[in-house]
């Protein structure tokens, strides 16, 4: 990791971060000897998918990169669904986001995957970065063109911690003690189930922008994001990352029928309930045009 900047320790972050490891490796160990009821277990294994659906679905998809439409409703599902993932409001975590599209592996991209591998990992979380002005939301601005979702965004941003803890902690603990498992529910569904979310997450930050991986840049060499059909499978479809850097208001982030890109599926099957419209597709030919620039390149 390189951190030879003068960057000091984010230490409410590591120390939570710190905390929650330990609970939830101790949660896992628990699971092994056979400590939790089963349905403790499938409670974590639902609150993961609502979790890490409700980053890659609502915090990136969609109040990122706007690849599709929803209303009031969905939108409050969405937002929700990622704050159980604890990883910051949805302004907050949209505007690092939209920094990384703008200046991918360059200063200013909060996760610069050419800090290193740790850094683009965790480490940008645990250490200070001098040159992020706290509180500037600028790069978010699209979030207050509706009233309703800059409504939204701003009360989850003010009752943050509330809402953290409610949803992330106390529910799955109130949902466990229905079947006499209160501390599994806080524990594995609670801490396990979000560090394993967590380090989902940071793969995209990582090891889809890792050259070492395996280089598989099939659409732009612009930057270093890596097609990953690997990564996808543990970050519900986010591992194509190559294809995401290239054409990033997409609503896919695998285009083809056999990319498995979970997301995507929930994105179309909200459209096909009439939750979900106006569905974002980059057009076959440019996608092919693309394509072909980057074989000519090479
Ligand atoms: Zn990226
Ligand atoms: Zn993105």
């Amino acid at each position: 990791m390189v951190t030879s900047r003068k960057e000091k320790l984010y230490l409410q972050n590591a120390v939570f971060m710190l905390v929650a490891h330990i609970v939830g490796f101790y949660g896992f160990y628990a699971a092994v000897l056979g400590q939790w009821k089963r349905e403790t277990l499938i409670l974590g294994a639902v609150m993961f998918c609502v979790s890490g659906l409700g980053i890659t679905v609502g915090y990136h998809r969609y109040f990122t990169h706007r690849s599709f439409k929803c209303g009031k409703v969905m939108q409050t599902i969405l937002m929700i669904c990622g704050t159980t993932a604890i990883q910051n409001t949805i302004k907050v975590w949209v505007s690092g986001h939209v920094l990384h599209h703008q200046k991918t592996d360059k200063e200013g991209d909060p996760y610069n995957a050419a800090r290193g591998f740790w850094y683009s990992h965790i480490g940008w979380i645990l250490f200070k970065d001098p040159h992020r002005k706290k509180g500037d939301f600028s790069a978010a601005n699209h979030l207050t063109e509706d009233s309703w979702t800059a409504r939204l965004v701003n009360f989850q941003h003010g009752h943050y911690l509330a809402l953290a803890i409610f949803f992330s902690g106390i529910v799955p603990t109130l949902t466990a003690s229905l079947w006499g498992d209160p501390l599994g529910g806080l524990v594995f569904a609670g801490f396990s189930r979000l560090i394993v979310v967590w380090h989902m997450t940071f793969c995209i930050n990582s090891i889809a922008h890792w050259k070492h991986w395996g280089s598989c840049q099939p659409y732009t060499r612009a930057n270093s994001a890596q097609d990953s059909w690997v990564v996808s499978l543990v970050t519900f479809g986010e591992g194509y990352h190559n294809y995401h850097h290239a054409f990033p208001g997409d609503y896919r982030n695998g285009p083809y029928w056999y990319n498995f890109d979970p997301s995507k599926w929930v994105i179309f099957w909200l459209f096909r309930i009439g939750l979900a419209n106006d569905l974002n597709r980059v057009p076959k030919e440019r996608i092919e045009r693309a394509r072909r620039a980057v074989l000519l390149t090479s």
